[in-house]
């Protein structure tokens, strides 16, 4: 009887680690998914309408540019 409830309590030790396991690597995962495909828009330059990255546009007033000298130029 022993045997068996020690049986039962090793069984249930190792299901809820698997699981705690698991779910930790399913986290990992997502985050790592969403770090390397940030959601960039692009954005098209005011003056030009070149679309670029809106990390590497140049914005004013609510616009955005291409680079410094189309900024400058609609201003
Ligand atoms: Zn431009």
């Amino acid at each position: 009887m022993t045997k068996l409830l020690l049986f039962i309590a090793v069984a249930l030790g190792i299901f809820v680690a698997f699981g705690y396991v698991r779910r930790n690597a399913r986290l990992r995962r997502e985050q790592a998914e969403r770090a390397a495909t940030p959601a960039e828009g692009m954005v098209s330059c005011s003056l030009c309408g070149l679309n670029v990255p809106r990390s590497e546009a140049v914005q004013q007033a609510g616009r955005y540019f291409c680079c410094d000298d189309h900024r400058q130029r609609n201003a």
